[in-house]
């Protein structure tokens, strides 16, 4: 007797087994911290200033200068950390990583290795169709920027500027517990959101401030783990899934083949959507750690690591927490409302003595639509928390049908008037008196005798009636009224 196959076996067999392989994903997210000065010098850090404006002796690694610790950078670090849940080492090591690169003039970077400023810590991760995942932090560790290299502006000579050299990174690293682009887009959407709501790093992608080294394996399930690749510095979230989709397929393909991975460090080319080599792990460099001789250990109280714990704000957890506890919001409504600050505070805003549900619909739905089609963010939004509270006063009080408020809504996004103005000037407001109502209802029966005779055998024909109604006042009928007239007049019960 034949052993009995499942139709997801077939599946795999037909399909070679691609379905069957694991991916597995680690990321090392390099965030830079949000500080007037440069983590060891004075320097300002501020971005977009001319090449070579914001580079001190330190920064240009004068042979003598002495780097000092910027204490703000300390700060935020540890309030990053606390906001990750993680553990705050009270003594950590500034070490130095050596290698040869023509923008970083010391010859090694200041980074930590062996004891960093924050240990273990986690990320909670929603999704919109599956359960939450909680992603682990291996470490936090304070380090310097390199400067940047720039090829493009003479056919003859590269050039080089500092403004970068010594800015303060902040690098997490995460176990390697995501297993598909999806949730690894999704957590660094996550973490970005973490980091602005602490004012800690400004998570600006295209400025470079937030960039992710991606670590990537596949396995089939139950296996140990498989050789990785990490692909390089990749700085926009849609591009970390197209890399974790392409080396993914790339490693599968290899491994269905009968080849093995090599350990290597990979490029992600976003013209092409595709990785390719950099260099190989027998290449990589031995960077021969040692502690920094010119900085002693960083050691830090529990008064002062207490004293950061207080001034945290609100975490996009607990106010999630929070919003489905007060308002009663469903877990998916109130993570989007809370992915953002200011989106949050504009739902509160609007929110006050407001019926909620109306509230949650116009902002997830007409006003995220709306910003998202003109390419807008809610902090420059045209319509404000007391225009968009007033539309939907406005719509409570029966001045607006729910299509009427549409038009309006419209208006607001154009002319960002404050929509009781709009409704005046355009003489929009609904009709709800019966009377006048009754009047136009009227003269559609008198109008139509043969839809009136059809309308006994067919009574989904009334949808007809409506229409004709709300064509002849210009859609301001109120539709609640006008079907109970209408049913009234023809004694439809
Ligand atoms: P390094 O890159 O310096 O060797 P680690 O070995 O600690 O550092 O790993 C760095 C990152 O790679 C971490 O985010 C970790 O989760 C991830 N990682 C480690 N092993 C794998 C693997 N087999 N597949 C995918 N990611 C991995
Ligand atoms: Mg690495």
């Amino acid at each position: 007797m034949s052993e009995i196959i499942t139709t997801n076996e077939v599946r795999h067999l037909v399909q070679g087994g691609i379905d069957s392989w694991e991916i597995i994903i680690g990321l090392e997210i390099h965030a830079q911290v949000v500080s007037n000065s440069k983590l060891f010098s004075g320097s300002s850090t501020s971005f977009g200033s001319n090449p070579m404006s914001q580079v001190s002796l330190v920064d240009a690694a004068m042979p003598g200068m002495l780097p000092v610790i910027n204490e703000e950078c300390v700060r935020q670090a540890v309030k990053t950390g606390l906001g990750l849940q993680a553990k705050i080492n009270n003594t950590s090591v500034f070490d130095r990583k050596n290698y040869f690169y023509p923008d970083l003039p010391q010859g090694y970077q200041i980074s930590q290795f062996k004891y960093p400023i924050v240990g273990e810590g986690e990320v909670a991760v929603d999704f919109k169709d599956k359960e939450s995942i909680v992603v682990n932090i291996e470490r936090l560790h304070l380090e310097q920027d390199a400067g940047k290299s720039i090829h493009d502006l003479s056919q003859d000579y590269s050039y080089i500027d500092l403004n970068r050299s010594g800015v303060a990174l902040m690098e997490i690293v995460t176990k390697p517990d995501l297993r598909s682009a999806e949730e690894a887009k999704a957590f660094v959407t996550k973490l970005r959101t973490i980091l602005r709501y602490l004012g800690t790093c400004d998570g600006n992608m295209e400025q470079g401030s937030l960039r992710a080294d991606v670590n990537v394996s596949v396995r089939k399930p139950g296996d140990a783990l498989g050789i990785r690749c990490e692909i390089k510095n990749v700085n926009s979230i849609r591009f970390i899934g197209q890399a974790i989709d392409y080396e993914a397929g790339r490693q599968i393909d290899i491994l269905e083949e009968g080849g093995i991975i090599n350990q290597e460090t990979r490029l992600f080319d976003s013209a092409t959507g595709k990785t390719r080599a950099m260099r190989s792990k027998e290449e990589a460099h031995d960077y021969r750690y040692f502690p920094d001789p010119d900085l002693l250990p960083l050691y830090l109280s529990d008064d002062f690591i207490k004293q950061v714990a207080i001034e945290l704000p609100e975490l996009p957890d607990q106010k999630k927490a929070r919003f489905i506890n007060d308002y009663g919001l469903t877990s998916y409504d109130a993570s989007i409302l809370v992915a953002d600050r200011v989106s949050s505070e504009f739902f509160e805003g609007v929110a006050k003595g407001r019926d909620i549900k109306l509230v949650v619909n116009w902002i997830t739905g007409e006003l995220f639509a709306s910003l998202n089609r003109l390419s807008l963010d809610i902090a420059n939004s045209p319509i404000t928390i007391e225009s968009l509270g007033q539309l939907i006063d406005l719509i409570s009080d029966k001045t607006l049908s729910g299509r009427l408020a549409k038009d309006v809504f419209e208006i607001m996004l154009d002319t960002k008037e404050m929509p009781k103005k709009i409704v005046e000037e355009k003489g929009l407001s609904q009709i709800t008196d019966m009377a006048s109502i009754e009047v136009v209802v009227d003269k559609v029966i008198l109008e139509n005798p043969d839809k009136v005779a059809e309308l006994l055998e067919k009574p989904k024909l009334i949808g007809w009636f409506v229409g004709q109604i709300m064509k002849e006042t210009a859609g301001k009928a109120n539709p609640a009224n006008v079907n109970k007239i209408l049913r009234d007049k023809l004694k439809l019960g």
